[in-house]
């Protein structure tokens, strides 16, 4: 992904402290060309074992990287690396990463590489957030069982301040070259991040999905763009206090999603098709994952379905919401499932198989969602099947196990 960025003009003197010292723009050039810290080696050389659990775990079916007759067939001397692979060998491990967070958020500058002392420079400067945007990878040639890689960064360019959708920040581009036995260069990484400051509270009421580290960045786009009933709560929400209420995060639109959201206003509840093969999917994307057209439309949803899974949230409360906040995975009689609020029903009667029924509601004049109920007619008329009454009970049991345990 690519963040929409614009030049501040005047940041940059604006950053300058009183005092006669160098600016903050100049303070962070300095940075440039300096390593983000000692080389790194791998744990162990490039070897089957790691190869194979990665490609099950992608699903990824080339025998090349599995079969040694499969990978000579296709011109290599033997299996290969996945070219992805390329920084799962050098991961310092959870262990590590925790330590090196702890130290960094104890401002522990002693023994603190470059790389540290720039981030705290940035935070120190109001810049606490951190998203990646950008990761270009070249490769030079296919690893190898055996290759025993090291990697070596350089801080590459540091951006004056940009205004970007999430906010105002600085772009940190980091070089990576990754070496093996002899010195020779099998790869080279960009990798880029923008450091921010969050929303002020004055934005609060409109709060973006703001992602405060780069992990929960891809589970806050994904989670924005996929579900209508988004419980994450936007770091700048006030807890408490007689303030307007505040309005509901807003989705992250794309040109993929905004479909849905469009529809939610005029009261329908739509779901992309492929037009090619005439297969549904939700959450909304780009592509087929049947046929990979790219050409896509609309189907209007019936609105009944039943609830296939579902959580009662208490905690943590934000004041957009009311609580206890039930949220569903609805199988909608099409097929495809999306994530939405249960209205009019007590927590403690949802159940899994429950039939449901959408209604649409305004949040506000800019957000209107699909929210379940009940469904009234299918009480007694078979009209959703749940599996039959034992199903049904099986499914209530089980419901109730998940809230008590
Ligand atoms: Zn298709």
């Amino acid at each position: 992904m690519s963040a929409q960025e614009t030049a501040v003009p005047d940041a940059e003197a604006s950053a300058t402290s009183a005092s006669d010292g160098p600016s903050l723009g100049e303070r962070l050039q300095a940075f440039v060309g300096q390593t983000t810290g000692p080389p790194v080696r791998a744990w162990d050389p490039v070897n089957q074992p790691m190869i194979r659990h990665w490609v099950e775990a992608m699903g990824d079916h080339n025998p090349v990287y599995v079969d040694d007759a499969a990978a000579r067939e296709a011109g290599f001397p033997g299996v290969i690396a996945p070219a992805t692979m390329l920084q799962a060998w050098t991961m310092r491990g959870l262990r590590a990463s925790e330590a090196a967070d702890a130290a960094r958020a104890n401002r522990e500058l002693k023994g603190a590489s470059p790389n540290d002392r720039l981030m705290m420079m940035l935070d120190e400067a109001g810049f606490t957030s951190v998203v990646a945007t950008n990761c270009d990878q070249h490769y030079v040639r296919p690893l190898v069982p055996g290759d025993f890689l090291t990697c070596t960064s350089v801080i590459d360019s540091v951006s004056t301040e940009k205004a970007t959708g999430l906010g105002t920040g600085h772009f940190v581009t980091t070089r990576l070259e990754y070496t093996v036995q002899n010195d020779e260069l099998v790869a080279t990484m960009l990798f880029r991040i923008l450091k921010f400051r969050p929303r002020p509270k004055a934005d609060a009421a409109a709060p973006a999905s703001v992602p405060t580290s780069s992990a929960s960045a891809a589970a806050s786009t994904s989670a924005a763009s996929t579900s209508a009933a988004s419980t994450s709560a936007p770091s700048s929400v006030p807890s408490s206090g007689s303030a307007p209420r505040p309005k509901r995060p807003r989705p992250a639109l794309t040109q993929d999603n905004r479909f849905f959201f469009d529809g939610a206003k005029e009261h329908k509840l739509l779901i992309q098709r492929c037009s090619n093969c005439g297969t549904l999917r939700h959450p909304p994307r780009p592509s087929c994952a049947k046929c990979q057209s790219f050409e896509w439309g609309t189907v209007t949803a019936s609105g009944r379905g039943t609830i296939y899974s579902f959580v009662v949230n208490h905690y943590p409360q934000v004041p957009a919401f009311d609580y206890p906040l039930v949220v569903a995975l609805v199988e909608l009689e099409e097929g495809t499932r999306l994530v939405a609020n249960v209205a009019d029903i007590t927590p403690d009667s949802v159940f899994i198989g429950m039939p449901v029924i959408a209604g649409f509601e305004a949040f506000d004049d800019d957000l209107t969602l699909p929210v379940f109920r009940p469904d009234p007619g299918a009480t007694g008329t078979g009209g959703v099947a749940t599996g039959g009454a034992g199903a049904q009970d099986v499914a209530q049991d089980a419901a109730q196990d998940e809230r008590t345990s």
